[in-house]
């Protein structure tokens, strides 16, 4: 019931609203593509060229027992880098300064999100570094980022170098229950650190949603 005049301004209606849905449906899609949640990445904690400085050491025969974790070899001062997204922690074990009878100079931290393998809570335990870290519990620090350099303190009381030839020593502490690896909760580095080596020296993933 219509006359012809009604009809075109309708029509100019319908491809308006229809423009409009579609404008809108365009935007939630751009939209959506900034609340993508961001990659998470893990690196090797040594520049590329001491990749390849380690052996599948876990379990080997120390005087304090069983070799929980990873030993890396390169010079005194190379830089040790965060392997990921972590804030740091007080460890254990250690003084205020991060002194570790075992560990010399050392620096904990505890992972921020999932990486692969690693799970968000994770402890990574550095050892042995050249000298007391100038960051402090609570600090945050992205993957990469420098945590100090190797050196071959530990073994004694605080400034003691007796840990053998400059090493990185690297800890891996699981956020839950420890599985049949270790009581102590430690896990062996070396699969993470071949998965880093093989792939060129670090690795991303997509997290699996925005609450994970
Ligand atoms: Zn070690």
């Amino acid at each position: 019931m219509y006359s012809p005049k009604q009809k075109p301004p309708r029509r100019t209606l319908i491809l308006v609203l229809g423009l409009i849905l579609m404008l809108s449906a365009g935007c939630s899609a751009a939209g959506g593509g900034f609340l993508e949640p961001e990659p998470r990445k893990a690196v090797f904690p040594l520049p590329e060229q001491y990749t390849g400085g380690y052996t599948d050491d876990w379990g080997a025969t120390r005087p304090q027992g069983g070799h929980e974790g990873t030993d890396i070899f390169a010079p005194r001062g190379t830089p040790v880098r965060s392997i990921t997204a972590s804030t740091v922690v007080d460890g254990e074990e250690s003084s205020e300064a991060g002194w570790n009878t075992l560990g010399g100079y050392t620096v904990n931290v505890r992972a921020a999100n999932d990486v692969g393998p690693v799970e968000r809570g994770d402890l990574f335990y550095y050892a042995h570094l050249r000298r007391s870290t100038a960051l402090e519990p609570g600090d945050e620090v992205e993957a990469g980022d420098k945590l100090g350099e190797v050196g071959s303190t530990g073994g004694g009381p605080p400034g003691t170098r007796e840990a053998g030839p400059p090493h990185l020593h690297l800890g891996w502490y699981t956020a839950s229950e420890p599985d049949q690896q270790a009581e102590s909760g430690a896990r062996n580095p070396y699969p993470l650190l071949e998965r880093l080596r093989l792939n060129g020296g670090s690795f991303t993933v997509q997290p699996e949603g925005p609450f994970s």
